[in-house]
């Protein structure tokens, strides 16, 4: 049975598909704003939707999964306060935002790539969108839920049963903590715009019943997962900043608009830190893969650190809990090659308990950290099998190391790992007469071997 961490009900709850008969999924994703460099905190709610997409695959699911790309760029803050993100960027660079956004979405869909991180079905970006997102407001404003000031439409939040539903807050007590001022016209702290009439120079803008104009940010996420997902879907992805604001605004107006709830189970990925604070663009403490790449860490190691944590869990990021996992991932590697060069007998059912474990692990809300504890006692094990490494290569369609190429790609003869594998097993027996040996008899074959802090490499002579 899989079970998630629901933010609306604050409990871990049996994931029940609303098509449970056909095992189909249907899930929505906020994605980024493409006006920088992805960092790779941003990058970690992009494994979070992997890692998700991935236990749902194992358990038999098949997907329908929308991720969205703002590239209208929205206000600075969630609050509709500031300058457009989009809009800065293009300055900065001396491009027209249109050129950012592509430039950045295909530097983002790369480090995705990198990532070895399982796409979504449908990759919608706003700006190609606004003809749904202009019918989703005139509904909206139908249905009574909106009200006009001189350039903006607003959301009004006085008009539901309650706003804050999945945030549990109550508006009073926010109006008491307010610090903003109220625009011109706003009638609640809580109010957002939905569509905002465009100034004379404002670089994106469409005609639209409201005259030039663009679309507020939470709007486009609640237009697109119902052309593609329709009025309630199953899943609702995000970070924890998306919580208080983003996604509240996003019920609000799904709300207004249909009367439901969107998603039935939201889900939201806690912070990659720095020192125990957040890694931020505005705090110019922030990594990308490349920055990573640069110091000699290849992309799945950063993939290998966020397994240490729960996604539920901050995480800290440290380089030595990076040279960390570059040590587990080149133990995992070594590991499933020394089980594919044997041929121990192994029963079946002790890969029956492997199995079991691992699976409860995942579907106990995504519990990385044990699912990897079960890895690590397949690799530990004397018996060294094909039918372990199989098995490690069933539990890599949700870890996504990407084993099986990693042989391929090595391109190392067999009988060279074999001789590795008996050369680790006798150092560490620390039968030294017999490691030399072996290395001297890898040597003839043309490759030379190196102890390093990691291990052994091999290398062509
Ligand atoms: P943005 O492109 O700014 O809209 O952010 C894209 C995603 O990254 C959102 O889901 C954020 O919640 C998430 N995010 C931003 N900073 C971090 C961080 N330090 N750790 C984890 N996720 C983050
Ligand atoms: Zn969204």
């Amino acid at each position: 049975m899989l079970k998630l961490y629901n933010t609306l009900t604050r409990k871990k709850e049996e994931f029940i598909p609303i098509d449970k008969d056909n095992k189909i999924v249907k899930i929505y994703t906020c994605g980024p704003t493409v006006y920088y460099y992805a960092h790779i905190g941003n990058l970690r709610a992009y494994l979070f939707m992997d890692n998700l997409r991935r236990v749902l695959k194992y358990n038999g699911y098949s997907l329908k999964h929308v991720m969205n790309i703002t590239d209208v760029g929205h206000l600075v803050s969630d609050a509709d306060e500031g300058e457009d993100k989009m809009l800065k960027a293009a300055k900065r660079e001396n491009k027209t935002p249109f050129e950012i956004a592509n430039y950045y979405l295909n530097t983002f869909m790369e480090d995705i790539d990198k990532l070895n991180i399982d796409k979504p079905e449908i990759i919608a970006r706003a700006t190609e969108h606004i003809d749904i997102m202009e019918q989703y407001v005139k509904k909206i404003i139908e249905n009574g839920y909106a009200y006009e000031t001189e350039n903006t439409i607003y959301f009004d939040t006085s008009k539901l049963d309650k706003y804050g539903v999945l945030s549990n807050r109550n508006i009073d007590e926010q109006k008491k903590g307010a610090r903003v001022e109220f625009d011109n016209g706003k009638k609640n702290i809580s109010d957002f715009a939905l569509w905002i009439k465009a100034p004379e120079n404002h670089l994106m803008k469409w005609d639209s019943f409201f005259g030039k104009a663009y679309p507020g940010w939470h709007l486009e996420c609640s237009a697109m997962s119902y052309k593609y997902l329709g009025e309630v879907f199953d899943i609702h992805t995000g970070g924890m900043d998306h919580i208080p604001v983003h996604h509240e605004n996003e019920i609000a107006q799904s709300k207004g608009f249909s009367g439901n709830i969107p998603a039935k189970y939201w889900l939201h990925v806690d912070f990659l830190q720095v020192n125990g604070g957040k890694m931020a663009k505005s705090l110019n403490n922030l990594y990308t893969l490349e920055d990573l790449s640069k110091r000699g860490y290849e992309p799945l190691v950063y993939r290998m650190f966020n397994f240490s944590s729960s996604y539920k869990m901050p995480i800290n990021f440290t380089f030595e809990a990076m040279d960390a996992a570059k040590v587990s991932l080149k133990r995992l590697r070594d590991g499933y090659l020394a089980h594919e060069a044997c041929d121990d007998d192994i029963d079946d059912s002790i890969i029956k308990e492997y199995e079991t474990r691992f699976l409860e692990a995942i579907n106990d809300n995504l519990n990385m950290p044990v699912a990897l504890s079960v890895v690590w006692d397949v690799i530990k094990s004397q018996k060294k099998s094909k039918k372990l490494a199989e098995l490690l290569l069933k539990f890599d369609e949700v870890l996504g190391f990407n084993l099986k190429d990693y042989k391929e790609d090595k391109n190392i003869p067999k009988e060279v790992i074999d001789l590795m594998n008996k050369r680790k097993e006798a150092r560490e027996n620390k039968d030294y007469e017999v490691s030399d040996k072996l290395r001297d008899e890898i040597l003839s074959l043309g490759y030379i071997v190196k102890d390093t802090k990691e291990g052994q490499e091999v290398k062509k002579v």
